[in-house]
């Protein structure tokens, strides 16, 4: 059934290897480092939803429960909320780890890199402003990575941005390319919720 989004996501994950190695003096992700799986809207599409549930399939029960535990805690706080932009911490993670880490959505795997947007510019990772990702050449006052920041680290490989929005990941061509349908998207909670 993920038999050609696993070639997908094999593809994915060596590329995005790629690109994290050449960042290497500006990549603090490590385990237990969890602020990019709380507070945020988490876009996943039905195929990288499904394979998420196969993965917690995989879990035991009592995980499992806290799991089941956390979405209804979500569901019910989206259900009562009136604004625009519904944030929530993602329920998938347990104690700081993301207990379907094999199994995680598109952009779990490539949160953490500078992303090309539209008009040549570039989208820094939040966690750069507290200290993680980017944070050793980013100059808070101006909001942005400077040439006189990166000059004072010292760091050989310049940081560079990547074609690794959401949107580009889940792109018709690599459906094609890879055979497979990333059918609808939306937040990852919406999900659990019937309309
Ligand atoms: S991307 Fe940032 S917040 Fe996420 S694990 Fe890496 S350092 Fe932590
Ligand atoms: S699925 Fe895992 S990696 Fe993705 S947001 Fe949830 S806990 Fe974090």
């Amino acid at each position: 059934m993920f038999e050609n989004y696993e070639k997908y996501l094999a593809f994915l994950n060596q590329r995005l290897e790629g690109f994290f190695k050449k960042q290497e003096p500006y990549i603090k992700c490590q385990k237990g480092c969890a602020k990019c799986c709380k507070n945020a809207e988490f876009p996943y599409s039905k195929m990288e939803f499904k394979y998420l549930l196969s993965g917690f399939l995989t879990l035991d029960k009592e995980v499992q429960d806290k799991i089941e535990n956390q979405i209804k805690e979500v569901v019910d706080k989206k259900q009562g909320f009136k604004g625009d932009k519904f944030l929530y911490d993602c329920p998938f993670l347990v104690d700081d780890l993301c207990s379907v880490y094999e199994y995680r959505g598109i952009v779990c795997r490539a949160f953490g890199l500078i992303e090309s947007v539209k008009d040549g510019k570039s989208k820094i990772p939040f966690c750069a402003y507290q200290g993680l990702n980017y944070s050793n050449v980013l100059d808070t006052e101006k909001k942005m990575i400077t040439n006189e920041k990166f000059k004072a680290s010292g760091i050989k490989q310049e940081p560079v941005s990547f074609n690794v929005g959401y949107k580009f990941l889940t792109e018709e061509a690599f459906e094609n390319r890879f055979n497979f349908k990333f059918e609808e998207k939306k937040a990852l909670i919406d999900w659990f919720i019937n309309e």
